[in-house]
């Protein structure tokens, strides 16, 4: 995960150690990439849009449009009706590019989220994806979004009463609800998603529970079922947009970021090097340009209880 932003203090702290050659300087090209008044394709069917669109208008000047027949169930549902075909990233691009079937342009956007529990707190978590794909510079970058600001759950439920504890723990009816059988149920007719309202969860509980004691019930993940979820993609759609600012110093191409963290920050008391970072390493995809940036974390030297002389 790359997630550190170039700050402010990072930019000067390489300007003063590692001073930026200019495209010209080193004989390079310049790789600048125009986003302006440009058309992008929101492969989409969630609207999605909403969240994404304003987002890269504001910033980019990038127009959007989303078709209306676009359908992006083919590539993996949450309601487990359809499986993803590929990775988070991949299956975006897949969306991506088949959005360019839908529109006559060369720039897509699509998004995808996963949830699943969170890796030392073991509540849910959420990760966004939102990718820009452009088939005229031909690259794909995209921005992402990890939070625990989801209402991502799911209960077996024996009457309306425990179903509707349940919605209103996440949020409903601003959330909607999915119901089903049981958690393992793949049968299309047999899951019930965007419940919306009192009047749909009383009516799909009560038919459900005469087929069976207990039923499954959980959140919607759909985005236009889920605001919560619109929000974390927003927060993805930022941070594209950063990667997208974030230029070479040597060729001007988009998303200059970190792709390596150095340990070896020395100690303060004896100066021998912790496992401490000690400088972050960013690449140019399209012409290799390194730099480092020294002392990312704002520290010239480590706090000796990270040192192994030290603090053994
Ligand atoms: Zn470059
Ligand atoms: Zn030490």
């Amino acid at each position: 995960m790359t997630s550190d932003a170039l700050t402010p203090y990072s930019i000067e702290r390489q300007d003063a150690l590692t001073p930026s050659p200019s495209p010209k300087g080193r004989g390079g090209q310049d790789h600048r990439i125009e986003f302006c008044d440009r058309i992008a394709v929101i492969a989409t069917m969630h609207r999605k849009e909403t969240a994404i669109a304003p987002i890269l208008q504001e910033s980019l000047g990038i127009r959007s449009v989303t078709p209306t027949d676009f359908n992006s169930d083919l590539f993996g549902t949450f309601t487990r009706d359809i499986d993803r075909p590929a990775s988070q990233v991949e299956t975006a691009k897949l969306k991506a590019e088949r959005g360019l079937d839908f529109v006559n342009t060369d720039l897509a956007i699509a998004s995808e989220g996963s949830f699943f529990p969170h890796p030392i707190f073991g509540i849910p978590y959420n990760r966004e994806i939102v990718l820009l794909l452009d088939k005229k510079y031909d690259f794909s970058v995209y921005g992402e979004s990890l939070s625990t600001n989801t209402n991502f759950r799911h209960q077996v439920v024996s009457s309306y009463e425990q179903a509707y504890e349940f919605a209103l723990k996440v949020g409903f009816p601003d959330h909607a609800i999915v119901l089903m059988p049981n958690a393992h149920t793949s049968a299309k007719k047999a899951i019930h998603k965007g419940i919306n309202s009192e009047d749909l969860l009383k009516e799909s509980v009560n038919e459900l529970l005469k087929r069976s004691p207990q039923i499954h019930i959980e959140t919607d993940m759909r985005s236009h079922y889920n605001p919560t979820r619109i929000k974390n993609i927003a927060k993805a759609t930022e941070d594209l947009v950063r990667r997208l600012q974030q230029l070479c110093p040597n060729c001007n191409f988009v998303n200059f970021d970190v792709v390596e963290r150095l340990k070896g920050l020395r100690c303060e008391l004896c100066g021998f090097p912790t496992q401490v970072t000690r400088a972050h390493v960013y690449r140019c995809d399209r012409c290799n340009f390194k730099q480092e940036s020294l002392f990312p974390d704002g520290v010239q030297s480590a706090d000796p209880m990270y040192c192994s002389y030290c603090n053994p």
